[in-house]
């Protein structure tokens, strides 16, 4: 199984909304394919049409222990798309296990041997002990990057917090690329930060750009992937472009 935590610390810039898409993508070409809200907002949950009631076992669960894998997935409209669901009991995690016993490495050993081909984590807007599970269970990191002006602002800290967990407790981890989400083609301010970022970022940034695209933020409220609520609108496209260019990164589905 291929693990990629999807993190930025900057709140708002996407990262539920590609974890969703990227996931179904995945599932749709035929990737066995797990995703798991590890934010205490539950979002990607929502998202998926998994209300609070059905959040009977979760990545709160997963994280303390108190279930295995198995118990907390659940099935969602998706073929091949399962969902660890996230609540606010998240929150509480990042206290209760401050003294806990392989603290950092909870995910990481919850996901073991999990039958899946591909496993995207949805983490939350902070770089704490969350966050941190989420690096050392992956084997990878993709990063959306809002295509405004303060971007790249609070990236270095982003990477810095990479090199930290690949010295201490994940020496295999890499960045597989950085998307630009909400481009809006019609705003100079976007195409100049794209720019921007494309000259620092080089080839971590994917071809493919996420534009701003209003299906994207209603298919949440229908609790359908954007993929399924309009599988048409550019939205839809551009993540399925986007998996695309990720099966060419991280090679492809190894068959059973
Ligand atoms: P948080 O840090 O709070 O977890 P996030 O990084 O997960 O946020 P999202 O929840 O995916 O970000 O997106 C923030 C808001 O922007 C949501 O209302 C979402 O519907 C909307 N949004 C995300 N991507 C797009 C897009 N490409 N076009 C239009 N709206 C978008
Ligand atoms: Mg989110």
């Amino acid at each position: 199984m291929i693990t990629i935590a999807i993190a930025n610390q900057k709140g708002g810039v996407g990262k539920t909304t590609t974890a969703i898409n990227l996931a179904t993508a995945m599932a749709a070409v035929g990737w066995r394919t797990l995703l798991i809200d590890l934010d205490p907002q539950g979002n990607a949950s929502t998202g998926l049409g998994i209300g609070a009631v059905a959040r009977d076992f979760t990545s709160y669960d997963l994280l303390l222990g108190e279930a295995e894998l198995p118990r907390c997935t659940l099935n969602t409209d998706v073929p091949d798309l399962m969902l660890v669901p996230g609540t606010v009991d998240l929150s509480g995690a990042e206290v209760e296990l401050v003294s806990g016993d392989r603290r950092t490495h909870r995910l990481r050993d919850a996901l073991t041997d999990a039958p899946y081909d591909v496993c995207f984590i949805d983490c939350p807007p902070s770089l704490g002990l969350l966050t941190l599970n989420a690096l050392v269970a992956a084997d990878s990191l993709l990063v959306p990057l809002q295509c405004e002006f303060f971007a790249l602002e609070g990236l270095s800290q982003l990477m810095q917090t990479v090199e930290q967990v690949k010295t201490r407790f994940n020496p295999p981890l890499v960045i597989v690329g950085i998307v630009l989400t909400m481009y809006d083609r019609r705003n100079r301010l976007t195409e100049q930060v794209a720019d921007d970022v494309r000259e620092t970022l080089g080839e971590l940034v994917f071809e493919e750009v996420i534009p701003r695209n209003v299906r994207l933020s209603e298919a949440p409220s229908h609790g359908l992937p954007a993929l399924i609520y309009d599988h048409h609108c550019a939205g839809s496209r551009a993540y399925m472009n986007l998996a695309r260019e990720l099966i060419g990164r991280i090679g492809a589905k190894e068959t059973a």
